[in-house]
This record gives C-alpha cells, sequence and structure tokens, in this order.
C-alpha cells in the first residue's frame, strides 16, 4: 500500500491552502460583523475563483467545471474548510443532480453556475419534512401550461443570492412522484416568508420561501418524475463527504491556533501547555484529527472509482459524515478550553469555527439519522462493511 500524496494532489492541496488563506480569511471578520459578507466581497471572491480555477471542482471540464476526483475534492474542501462563517460557500459548487439535467437545463442552468454567472439552491426541507422528507407538503399539479407548484420550504442554503431554486415536490401529493423542478427566483409566485437567524454567521442566508400557483414548464423536470428521492441519495455522497472533509479542515485550524497558544500563554510561571491536563487535550484533539482525516483520505480515495458500488458509497459516506462531524465538535470545544476567555471571543477564530461547526451534526441528515443508516446497513450485510478492508459483497 502506498498512502503518500502524488505530487499533482500534494500541489492541489498546497493551491487550495494558499486560496483559503489569501482569498477567504481576510474576509472573515468582515463576515462575522456584517452576518454575512457584502455583494462587493462576494463579486471579488467570485472572480477570485474563476482566476485560481475553483469554480465547479465537482463537475466535468465538458460543462465548465473543473472535472476534480471526490478524494481532489476533498484535499480542497478541506482547506477551503479552514475560513470561518462559511466563506468557503462562495465558492460554488453547482448541485451535482444538475448534471442529469437535459441538454437543455445544461445549457440553461449548469454551464453557467459552473461559470459562476448563476447559482443554485437547493429545497427540500420544509415545516414538516425535515429528516423525513417524505412528508414533504409542496405539491405540483399538472394544469395548462405546465404544473402548479404550491408548498413552503425551510433553510435554503444561498437562497438570497441564488437566481433560481431545484425544489422537491410531490406531484398530486403523491411521495412515490417525488419530483425536482427549476424554478426561477423570480418567478410569479415565489416570495421569500422570512429570513431567519442562525447560531453561525454564514457567508449567506437561508430563508424560507413559499410558492403560490407557481407555474412550471414541463421541460423544468430534472431528471424525470419520481426520480426526486434517488438523485438527493446519490447527492448526498458528494455532500457529505464534502462536510466530513470542511470539518476535518476547520479542526486542524483550531488544533494550530490551541497549540500555539498552549506554547505562548504563560500561567503560574509556565506555558499552560506543561499542564498535563493541557498537553492531554492537545494530544487528544491530535488523534482525533489523524483517525477523521485516514478515514476521509481512504474513503474518498475509494469513492472516487466509478465503479465501486452505489450502496457502499451512501454506506461508507455516512459513516464519514458522522464521525468527522462529531470529532471537530470534541476537538473545537476543547480549543475553546485551551484559549480560556480568548476562546470565546468572536474576534478569535476558534470561538467562530465553534459556533459554524454545531450545524454540521444537524445538516445533510442528522447524526442520528447517519447513525440509522450505518445500523441498516451492518444489519443487511455485516460489521465487515465498516471494519473489512477489501469489500466486495
Ligand atoms: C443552517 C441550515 C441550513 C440548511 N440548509 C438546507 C438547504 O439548503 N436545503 C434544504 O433542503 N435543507 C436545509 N437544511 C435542513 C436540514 O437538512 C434539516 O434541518 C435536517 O435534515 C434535520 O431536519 P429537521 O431540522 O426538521 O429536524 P427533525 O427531522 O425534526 O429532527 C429533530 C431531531 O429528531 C431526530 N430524528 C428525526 N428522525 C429520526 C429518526 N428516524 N431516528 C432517530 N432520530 C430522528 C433528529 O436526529 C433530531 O435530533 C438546513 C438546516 C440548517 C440548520
Amino acid at each position: 500500500m502506498d498512502f503518500k500524496l502524488s505530487k499533482e494532489h500534494r500541489a492541489l492541496q498546497v493551491k487550495a491552502k494558499e486560496f483559503t488563506e489569501q482569498v477567504l480569511f481576510p474576509y472573515e471578520m468582515e463576515c462575522e460583523e456584517n452576518n454575512g459578507i457584502t455583494p462587493e466581497t462576494h463579486k471579488y471572491i467570485t472572480q477570485q475563483v474563476m482566476d485560481w480555477g475553483f469554480n465547479a471542482t465537482n463537475h466535468s471540464k465538458e460543462h465548465g467545471g473543473q472535472g476534480m476526483t471526490l478524494f481532489e475534492q476533498a484535499l480542497c474542501s478541506e482547506q477551503f474548510g479552514m475560513s470561518t462563517g462559511a466563506i468557503w460557500d462562495a465558492i460554488p459548487q453547482p448541485s451535482f443532480p444538475m448534471k442529469f439535467g437535459t441538454q437543455e437545463q445544461i445549457e440553461e442552468y449548469l454551464i453557467p453556475s459552473n461559470q459562476c454567472k448563476r447559482r443554485d439552491a437547493y429545497a427540500i426541507t420544509e415545516a414538516d419534512a425535515g429528516s423525513d422528507p417524505t412528508q414533504c407538503q409542496t405539491t405540483a399539479v399538472k394544469c395548462d401550461g405546465g404544473y402548479k407548484i404550491n408548498g413552503e420550504k425551510w433553510y435554503v442554503t444561498v437562497g438570497n443570492v441564488a437566481d433560481f431554486l431545484l425544489v422537491h415536490t410531490h406531484i398530486d401529493g403523491d411521495p412515490e412522484k417525488a419530483t425536482v423542478f427549476f424554478v426561477e427566483k423570480d418567478a410569479p409566485g415565489v416570495s421569500v416568508k422570512r429570513t431567519p437567524e442562525f447560531t453561525h454567521h454564514f457567508a449567506f442566508k437561508h430563508p424560507e420561501f413559499t410558492f403560490t400557483d407557481v407555474i412550471v414548464d414541463e421541460s423544468k423536470i430534472l431528471k424525470g418524475i419520481g426520480e426526486g428521492f434517488n438523485m438527493t441519495k446519490d447527492w448526498f455522497v458528494e455532500a457529505r463527504l464534502g462536510i466530513a472533509a470542511r470539518c476535518v479542515g476547520g479542526a486542524e485550524r483550531v488544533l494550530n491556533v490551541a497549540n500555539d497558544w498552549a506554547a505562548e500563554r504563560i500561567q503560574g510561571g509556565r506555558p499552560i501547555r506543561e499542564y498535563q491536563v493541557i498537553e492531554h487535550m492537545i494530544a487528544d484533539m491530535t488523534m482525533e484529527i489523524m483517525a477523521a482525516k485516514s478515514l476521509l483520505y481512504r474513503v474518498c480515495w475509494e469513492i472516487s472509482d466509478p465503479d465501486m458500488d452505489r450502496k457502499l458509497k451512501h454506506a461508507r459516506a455516512s459513516a464519514i459524515k458522522l464521525w468527522c462531524s462529531e470529532m471537530v465538535n470534541h476537538v473545537t470545544d476543547k480549543g475553546v478550553q485551551i484559549l480560556g476567555g480568548r476562546g470565546y471571543m468572536r474576534e478569535n477564530p476558534v470561538e467562530r469555527l465553534w459556533r459554524d461547526q454545531r450545524v454540521d451534526r444537524i445538516w445533510e441528515g442528522t447524526s442520528e439519522i447517519q447513525r440509522n443508516v450505518i445500523g441498516g446497513q451492518i444489519k443487511k450485510r455485516g460489521v465487515e462493511l465498516y471494519t473489512g478492508w477489501d469489500y466486495e459483497k
């Protein structure tokens, strides 16, 4: 086995690190103080994203993206995840399911999104449909001119800067006909109901949208009637690995800050790291990151194989998302503790990451849902699915 990064992968990692430090870090405090980035900053970062070649790392070159493997995407996301306030979300990763679009949809939505000219937001969750999206109440009913959409969507991340939405509906209210539509944000009948505030100061907002008799042409259906759940499940693999990679990066930043501080901070006549209780916290943080990163790289490398079984991909992605999102919360909590009062100040990146990372145990499937997936997979396929090395069943 050779676990070394290739020269190309090492170069990509270094480039993503430089981009994060030079382009994203300088805007962290603006994001914190304004509770989001300004349109000017957004424009500047977008231009930098294009110049550095980090737009649409998750889409093919043919469609105007970077055509990176999941492993390469993880190398980048790990670095981007070091930034606070989710400024990494100013690097568009257009929703993966758009690649299943018709040629017309690819030209109208995917290619311009990959080129940072348009922006999508994915709307599944509702007041009564969170972990269980089969409870979705947003309906699409056939009518003159296509389909009429009615309903409400919650937590639509980047909904304030997106210009179109991918809306998960049930045709005729039937969960068997879960169907995603492209909906222009300025279409008649689409409106923002509320823009709630959250724990983090995120680069963008998560508004709630209502859809009242929104007429959408049949050609705006993505992939086909009844494809909504399967498409989303496949996307979860990419989205969950992305979260995991950012969690590893965020944890590394916390560790670096805490480790430096422990050496520098003198109390009781000596650096605090000389107190074993502090040294042990640093040791635990380091080991947790080492384990998470090993798992992340291994799984992203495996999943980059296009022939890997789809169900195995889902199973492994759930495990990584669960492990890394829980890891980063332990690590960041210890980081705050090592920094003392400074760790509780918003001007400190450790404090900001502490707030930012709480949601990683909630979105894209809560920790409990990941455990349900893992438990279910163990029941069906045995523990070797996770504990074995070359799993071939
Ligand atoms: C900041 C933010 C951004 C988001 N962005 C988006 C977005 O862009 N698009 C989008 O569609 N959604 C988005 N979401 C929604 C997110 O995916 C949901 O919040 C998440 O899936 C959980 O759903 P819920 O909040 O309704 O919690 P619930 O499903 O009500 O869960 C509440 C609790 O019950 C537990 N629970 C529920 N079901 C089970 C079960 N079967 N077994 C065990 N425990 C269970 C959960 O784990 C949790 O602890 C976002 C959420 C947040 C907070």
